[in-house]
């Protein structure tokens, strides 16, 4: 028996199950920052589709409305409810746990009138809404849907990179544990936008430290004359490359606004193949939301995709070298997003050549984990991004707070271990959850942590925690709390020099 969110990883908490408005909310509902209309739905638990279609509250008419499945006792048992959302199933289909079955209805006028998000209804033991529970406490500690790329091969691990309106030096990439940068060439005219342009000197220094930069060309996202646009472009590229003491690099271009609802594909290819009319099919790439990416590739139109999770609902082009996986972030006073590159050959400048790359320890963590493997040294940097996240929130200040705990779950209902490294950390530092009705014994917490101290992952999570503890994001605060409980457990922190 298996169970899922029924969103992928990155999904927030709308509306907590409790008290709402005067009345209860008798489920959980699940949205996406920036917008949730059509993010794919899947099922949490295995079971037959018992209701799927229109009704009262979630909309209409069929196919939007809610779906229903019932779970029998060795798939897990119960029911689960999902409303608001556009049914890909029909009565009487049989689902497997984590499989696809409904997006979320973008169109709040058939929806029963609310903003774009799935709720989350869980019945224990069959169909029978007077028996709702609380569906975080009984997802547990359940997997992320659509983990795996949908295709293709890639690394086992992604290079860490950055992208950002000001400029960067190599030394900050090393702290941030950055192989790349993404840095701007010219920026529309019209606008007023130039600030974003990087200089020689900055590409000079960048190169001169051995890190690595991406060229990428922002145009206003209108792409109003197709081909046009892509043989201007790319001219003002190309003599840009010069200026930058990059001759021939690949410049990655944006003709598609991201933050359109509906970006004229068709159009923002024309703008590609007129770029490549210039400069080449080798030289160029795109940037953009999945489905522009995804339009790319498939018809082949340039060499690069640089996708950004943005308007993408957690789907990711196999293809796309780089990825743009979240924005908003703050490091050593740097305004920057977070990608990764998924190739070895991603655009980047200086361009590779044919010697393999000698495998080095990841600056950021750096003589702190120098003997964790790339592949330990990744989860590590994606755990703390994660948990610095959740503990809190955007590092744009008021966009919003961070996660509360999600509470503690044993099959019975009763209190356990906390989940994850994150509730521990809440328990240990006090911080109330409002999605939960306790906070976690403190000798809970601990005893989560002293389970990690067996086998590799105590290593891992003490290695995670003395990042999060030198991590300048975090209030000094916080890392006091981390590290006084961690001196209590006898975890003994001792940072190598770097
Ligand atoms: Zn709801």
């Amino acid at each position: 028996m298996s169970r899922y969110f029924p969103l992928a990883r990155g999904y927030f908490i709308a509306s907590p199950f409790g008290p709402r408005d005067g009345g209860f909310h008798a489920g959980t509902d699940f949205g996406w920052l920036g917008g949730s209309g059509g993010l794919p739905i899947y099922a949490c638990q295995s079971g037959t589709v018992l209701y799927a279609g229109a009704a009262s509250g979630y909309g209409g008419p069929d196919p939007r409305g809610w779906v229903v499945i019932d779970s029998t006792d060795a798939e897990g048992g119960g029911c689960a409810e999902y409303g608001h959302l556009v049914r890909e199933v029909s009565v009487g289909d049989h689902v497997q746990a984590g499989q696809r079955i409904a997006h979320i209805n973008p169109d709040s006028g058939s929806n029963g009138g609310v903003p774009p998000h799935c709720h989350l209804s869980i019945m224990p033991r069959g169909y029978d809404p007077a028996t709702k529970i609380d569906p975080l406490l009984w997802l547990g500690q359940a997997a992320y849907p659509a983990e795996q790329p949908t295709g293709g091969t890639v690394p086992n691990f992604p290079i860490i990179g950055g992208d950002s309106a000001q400029a960067i030096t190599p030394e900050l990439m090393d702290q941030m544990g950055a192989e790349f940068w993404c840095r701007y060439l010219c920026t529309f005219p019209a606008s007023n936008m130039d600030f974003k342009r990087s200089t020689p000197g900055e590409i000079d220094r960048i190169v001169a430290g051995g890190k690595k930069v991406v060229h990428n060309w922002e145009t206003d996202g209108r792409p109003d004359d197709g081909f046009a646009t892509g043989v201007s472009a790319a001219q003002d590229a190309d003599a840009e490359c010069n200026d930058r003491h990059t001759p021939g690099a690949p410049v990655i271009f944006s003709f598609a606004d991201p933050d359109s609802s509906e970006p004229d594909i068709p159009k923002v290819l024309q703008a590609i193949d007129g770029a490549v009319s210039v400069i080449g099919w080798d030289r160029v790439g795109l940037y953009g939301r999945f489905d522009v990416i995804k339009a790319m590739f498939d018809g082949n139109h340039c060499k690069y995709g640089w996708q950004t999770y943005g308007q993408s609902y957690g789907q990711w082009d196999p293809r796309a070298q780089l990825r743009q996986c979240s924005n908003a972030l703050t490091d050593h006073g740097v305004g920057h997003d977070y990608d990764e590159a998924w190739a070895d050959d991603y655009g980047q400048w200086p361009r590779p050549n044919a010697a393999p790359a000698t495998p080095t320890a990841n600056p950021v963590l750096g003589g702190l984990v120098s003997d964790l493997t790339p592949d330990e040294q990744h989860e590590v940097l994606f755990a703390l991004r994660d948990i610095r996240m959740q503990l809190c929130g955007s590092a744009t200040p008021g966009e919003y707070p961070g996660f509360g705990q999600l509470g503690v779950v044993n099959g019975d209902g009763t209190p356990g271990a906390p989940r994850t490294v994150v509730d521990a950390l809440g328990s240990l530092l006090n911080v109330p959850n409002p999605y939960s009705k306790q906070l976690e014994p403190a000798g809970q917490a601990l005893g989560f942590l002293e389970q990690r101290t067996t086998g590799h992952a105590d290593y891992w999570g003490k290695q995670v925690m003395a990042a999060l503890a030198s991590n300048p994001a975090v209030s000094p605060d916080v890392k006091a709390a981390v590290l006084a409980q961690l001196a209590s457990l006898s975890i003994t922190l001792t940072p190598k020099a770097v």
